[in-house]
């Protein structure tokens, strides 16, 4: 008899996935999915790597950091192609993008023994007879879980420093910019090639997740403020502390006395470079209303000028995530629903993945395009009739990145009342430009810190230790204390601490 065939049911398990050019939308890489058996044999790796790292000194890491850094020097060229590629920002901003990156590596690696290394402290009148020292040594093995928007700066803020503070690192970059990732991480091969210290992940939302439930010492995220409350509740399953750096919705103030057309090109550059994907973009504006007509011309004429289009002839490239589009012309038309005007693009702006600058104005505070983060190449600005308006406007969002203000005589007096983690005076985005100085957000942008010494004790954990010099004349800590010893306390406790009674 013949067997009739059984004809199996075909049972599709997805183990790699596509990356398309946003500008193109050819596929220009495919990468695995890297399973949690995957993740768990990766972090095991890293494990053994973290040990070796761990035991090196500062200046051996730094040789070694300084080596990748020259690699990712000599590969600028073909790593900027791949960011264009992969999520379609224009070259040039892709090197100056690297460029950044780097100086941020530099001061990672120079700075560690300075910032981390042991170092005495005081004690204080009743312990004299210790000497006290504090020391940050590593965490061990940390998961970098990135975004593509900055596939090279923002990732490399956690793992620069979380490797120059002696961690392996275990990173997955976004599922739009895994090439970009897989670069780094073998030019990193190729400078330290002992160990796997920096090792690669590739996917999306799972892969991430089993990265957070993996045992990692710390989870560096960098992402949506809606992933990152998800990437919180996945690590608070196992206690894994997190870094969040989240969304934006970032304001730029302009007083009466500012250059108005320096503001101008600011809040350009701010608002629409990168397309407007940047976590620190200039969204919203609030100008005096004794500049506000002219400050707003300035802007409609300067950003007419941008156009977006195909990278290479173009100022700013597509929208890289189909499902921004959305997003933005949302945005746009809750603005002009509630009331607001667009003196530049509007609603056809939108063709594909590309769109046009939009200027909004007489936007009310309550619309999609004021509260949440559209990131797409659009700008509203509001008339303010003071400082203190604009002020609490700007402290009204409940994100807290970075603000840019423009101002003369009372510049800085406006800069210490915005709550946010970072402030320009006069120029959009230097604070997260400068290596020594921390970068990071409040509220729901996140928390923790990355660059700067903060950035380096981000991946460490504080450990003291104390060494009894000689015994104590006062015996406290023992059950041979005697009542002697308690009078004196009661004495010493009152000179020290009893005089703040009035
Ligand atoms: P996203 O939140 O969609 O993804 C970020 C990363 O999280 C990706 O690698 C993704 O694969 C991963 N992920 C998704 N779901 C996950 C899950 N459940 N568990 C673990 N990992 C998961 O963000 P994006 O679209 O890639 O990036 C844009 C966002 O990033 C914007 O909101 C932007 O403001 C923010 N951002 C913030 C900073 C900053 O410094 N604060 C810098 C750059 C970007």
């Amino acid at each position: 008899m013949t067997e009739t065939p059984v004809r199996k049911k075909a049972v599709r398990i997805d183990t790699a996935f596509d990356v398309t050019s946003p500008a193109t939308g050819d596929v220009v890489g495919t990468f695995p999915i890297h399973t949690e058996s995957d993740v768990a044999a990766t972090v095991a790796r890293a494990r053994v790597a973290s040990q070796w790292w761990a035991s090196l000194s500062f200046p051996q890491r730094a040789a070694r950091l300084d080596r990748w850094r020259s690699e990712i020097v000599c590969g600028t060229a073909e790593l900027a192609a791949l960011i264009n590629s992969e999520m379609g920002k224009p070259v040039s901003d892709a090197k100056l993008e690297i460029a950044m990156a780097l100086e941020h590596l530099a001061w990672a690696g120079k700075n560690a023994s300075k910032v981390l290394g042991s170092r005495s402290v005081p004690s204080s009148l009743m312990t004299l007879n210790q000497a006290a020292s504090v020391e940050f040594p590593p965490l061990g093995v940390v998961g970098v879980i990135g975004p593509w928007n900055y596939p090279v700066f923002t990732p490399l803020g956690s793992v620069s420093f979380a490797l120059a503070a002696g961690n392996a690192v275990v990173f997955k970059p976004s599922e739009y910019t895994p090439g970009v990732g897989a670069w780094l991480v073998a030019a990193f091969g190729r400078a330290v090639p002992e160990q796997p210290v920096l090792q690669l992940l590739t996917g999306g939302a799972q892969t991430g997740a089993a990265l957070c439930r993996s045992g990692v010492d710390k989870i560096g995220f960098t992402g949506s403020t809606a992933t990152g409350k998800k990437v919180m509740a996945t690590c608070a399953e196992t206690l894994t502390p997190v870094l969040m750096e989240c969304g934006g919705k970032d304001a730029l103030i302009v007083d009466s006395d500012a250059d108005i057309r320096a503001a101008a090109d600011a809040a350009v550059w701010g608002g629409l470079s990168n397309a407007g994907q940047t976590c620190l973009a200039v969204e919203r504006i609030y100008v005096h209303e004794a500049v506000y007509d002219a400050f707003v011309t300035e802007v409609v004429e300067r950003s007419a000028k941008i156009h977006a289009g195909a990278p290479s002839g173009s100022k700013i490239g597509p929208i890289t995530m189909p499902s921004q589009v959305d997003v933005i012309r949302r945005h746009i038309a809750d603005a002009l629903e509630q009331g607001g005007r667009a003196v530049l693009g509007g609603l056809n702006t939108v063709a594909g993945q590309f769109v046009q600058p939009t200027v909004l104005v007489d936007v009310p505070e309550t619309s999609l395009a004021v509260t949440e983060e559209t990131f797409g190449p659009t700008l509203t600005i509001a008339k303010v009739a003071d400082m203190d308006t604009a002020i609490e406007l700007v402290n009204a969002s409940r994100y807290g990145l970075g603000a840019t203000v423009f101002a003369k005589k009372n510049a800085t007096d406006i800069a210490r009342r915005i709550r946010v983690g970072g402030v320009g005076i006069n120029a959009f985005v230097a604070y997260a430009t400068i290596p020594s100085l921390p970068l990071g957000g409040v509220g729901q942008s996140g928390f923790g810190r990355v660059h700067g010494p903060e950035g380096l004790k981000e991946f460490t954990y504080a450990k003291a230790i104390t060494r009894q010099r000689f015994p104590s004349p006062l015996a406290l800590t023992t059950f041979a204390r005697s009542e002697r010893t308690d009078s004196i306390v009661a004495v010493a406790v009152k000179l020290l601490h009893g005089r703040t009674r009035s």
